[in-house]
C-alpha cells in the first residue's frame, strides 16, 4: 500500500511510527514544509521560563528517524494540491521550487491548525509575535531577550504560561483577556479568579474584559495596544488568541465542520474513505457531551494520528473521544481540569450542578500538608460526571486524569463517592478527596429532594 502523510508534527509522526510498526513493507512518503517534526510547543514556556536549557530538546522524533523506520521523509516541501478523485497530491520543493506530483492510496492528512490571527489593524508589526512552532518560540525567545515589557493578548492557557514565564524572567508583563476570566474553556469563573489573584500576586497586570481593537506605535517607538477601553504600551506583544485547523487543502474534498475542522468518524476516516485525519486538522468527539467538537491538543493528535496509522488497514480500532483533560503549573501550584465547566455545561442545555471541595490533601498532623480546591460538575438527570477542575500547590494533574477516566467510563457521582482509592497519611486521608467532592455532591442532591 502507498501512503501519503501530509504534515507531520505529533499526529503525522504518530501515524508513521504506527504504520511502520505493524506493517514495515509499506510505502510511506512523508511531505513536511517545515524544517522539523515533532517539535512540542509546550516546551516554549518551559523554555522562555528557563525550566529547560535547550529548545531543540523538544523534539522527540527527527527525519532520519521515521527513515530508519523505512518512511520516505521529504522535508521543506510544501502541499498546493490535493485532488481526491484522482488520488494524487502535488507539491512544491521549498529549496529547489521544483514542483513534485505524487499518487497515493491512502492519504493521511495531519497538517494541524494555525494561530488565530484576529484582523486588526496594525498587527503584521513586527513586534507582534505569534507562538506556535520552534521557529516562532526561537523568535519570541530572541526578541523578548531585547525587550522588558511584554504584553501577551489572550487568556487562554498558552496565554497564561507565558505570562508566568515571563513574570520569572524579570520581565513586566501585562495580559489581555476579552472575556471576564482567563481560560474559560477550562474552567469557571470563580476557579478563574484564583488565577487571576495568583498572577496579579507574582506582577502580571491581568486585563479582563478588554478587547483589542488596533495596534500602533508611538513617538518613543512603543508598541500602542488599543482595547475597547483603553491603551497599552509595550515593548513586544505575543498574540495567543488561539487556533484554526489547516484545511484549505481539503476543501469542498471532505466534510468539515462550520470552522473547517475536518469530521472523522471513529476511525478516523474522513467521508472520503481513502483520506484519514488526525490532530489539529478535525473535530475530536468529545464524551461529556457526545458531540463533536474542536479540541486542538497534542493528547488528542497523537492518539488519533496513531489510530490513523491502525485503521488505514481496516476499521481495526475505535477512537475512545476526549475529556480535553489538560493541566498546568502556575507559580508553584497546578491548575488541571477535565471535561465541561459549569458554564458550559448550562449552555450545552444539560441540567448541571457543581460542588466545592476545599480541604487539606493529607491530614495536618503530618510534617506538611496543603489546601486543594476541587470543583465537581454533574449532570442532576442521570447524576453522571461531566467535568472537574483542580487547583492546589499539591500535584493534583492525575487527579484530572483519574476524574477524566470516570468520565470516559460514564461514572455517577454515586460510584465516584464509593470508588476504592488508596489511603495513607503521606498522600491522602481515609476517603481520598475525589471519594469526598462526590460525596459532597451525593449529599447535595439528597438534600435539594428532600
Ligand atoms: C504554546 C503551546 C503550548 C501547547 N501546550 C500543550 C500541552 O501542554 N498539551 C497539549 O496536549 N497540547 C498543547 N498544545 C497544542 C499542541 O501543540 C497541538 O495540539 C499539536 O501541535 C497538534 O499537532 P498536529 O500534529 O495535529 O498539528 P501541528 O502541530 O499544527 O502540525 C502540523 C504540521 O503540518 C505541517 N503542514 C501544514 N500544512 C502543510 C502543507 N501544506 N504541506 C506540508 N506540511 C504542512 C506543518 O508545518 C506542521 O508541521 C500547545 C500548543 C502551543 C502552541
Amino acid at each position: 500500500m502507498k501512503v501519503v502523510v501530509v504534515g507531520c508534527t505529533h499526529a503525522g509522526t504518530a501515524a508513521v511510527e504506527q504504520i511502520l510498526q505493524d506493517h514495515p513493507e509499506t510505502e510511506i512518503t512523508v511531505y513536511e514544509r517545515d524544517d522539523n517534526i515533532s517539535f512540542l510547543s509546550c516546551g516554549i514556556a518551559l523554555y522562555l521560563g528557563r525550566k529547560v536549557k535547550h529548545l531543540e530538546d523538544m523534539f522527540y522524533a527527527s527525519p532520519k528517524d521515521l527513515e530508519a523506520l523505512g518512511a520516505k521523509v521529504k522535508m521543506k516541501h510544501d502541499v498546493l494540491k490535493i485532488d481526491s478523485k484522482k488520488k494524487t497530491i502535488m507539491c512544491e520543493d521549498m529549496k529547489t521550487h521544483e514542483i513534485i506530483n505524487d499518487t497515493y492510496d491512502k492519504l493521511i492528512m495531519t497538517t494541524g491548525s494555525y494561530v488565530a490571527v484576529p484582523p486588526i489593524m496594525g498587527i503584521s508589526d513586527t513586534r507582534i509575535l505569534m507562538c506556535k512552532s520552534y521557529a516562532q518560540a526561537r523568535e519570541i525567545y530572541e526578541t523578548a531577550k531585547e525587550f522588558k515589557h511584554i504584553t501577551i493578548v489572550g487568556g487562554g492557557y498558552i496565554g497564561v504560561e507565558l505570562a508566568e514565564s515571563y513574570a520569572n524572567t524579570d520581565h513586566e508583563v501585562s495580559l489581555i483577556q476579552s472575556r471576564n476570566q482567563v481560560l474559560n474553556n477550562y474552567i469557571d469563573q470563580d476557579m478563574s479568579e484564583k488565577v487571576v489573584d495568583l498572577l496579579k500576586e507574582n506582577k502580571v497586570n491581568v486585563f479582563l474584559n478588554e478587547r483589542v481593537t488596533g495596534f500602533d506605535r508611538d513617538d518613543d517607538d512603543n508598541v500602542v495596544i488599543e482595547t475597547n477601553k483603553d491603551d497599552h504600551k509595550s515593548d513586544l506583544v505575543i498574540v495567543c488568541t488561539g487556533f484554526v485547523a489547516n484545511t484549505e487543502l481539503l476543501r469542498g474534498q471532505v466534510e468539515m465542520d462550520r470552522h473547517g475542522a475536518i469530521i472523522i468518524n471513529e476511525y478516523t476516516q474522513t467521508s472520503d474513505p481513502d483520506i484519514y485525519a488526525a490532530g489539529d486538522a478535525c473535530t475530536v468527539n468529545f464524551n461529556p457531551t457526545g458531540k463533536p467538537a474542536y479540541m486542538p491538543l497534542a493528547t488528542n493528535a497523537i492518539r488519533q494520528g496513531a489510530l490513523a496509522g491502525i485503521n488505514i488497514f481496516g476499521d481495526i480500532k475505535k477512537y475512545m473521544g476526549t475529556q480535553a483533560t489538560s493541566a498546568m503549573e502556575l507559580f508553584g501550584y497546578t491548575i488541571a481540569s477535565t471535561g465541561l465547566t459549569l458554564e458550559h455545561a448550562l449552555s450545552s442545555g444539560m441540567n448541571a450542578d457543581a460542588v466545592e471541595y476545599h480541604d487539606y490533601y493529607r491530614p495536618a498532623y503530618m510534617p506538611t500538608t496543603d489546601m486543594l480546591t476541587i470543583k465537581l460538575v454533574y449532570n442532576k438527570d442521570n447524576r453522571l460526571i461531566l467535568g472537574a477542575q483542580l487547583f492546589s500547590k499539591h500535584e493534583v494533574a492525575q487527579s484530572a486524569n483519574t476524574i477524566s477516566v470516570c468520565i470516559q467510563n460514564k461514572n455517577t457521582i454515586d460510584d465516584l463517592a464509593f470508588m476504592d482509592m488508596l489511603f495513607q497519611p503521606n498522600y491522602d486521608n481515609p476517603f481520598n478527596y475525589l471519594n469526598l467532592v462526590a460525596q459532597q455532591a451525593v449529599a447535595k442532591e439528597r438534600q435539594e429532594r428532600k
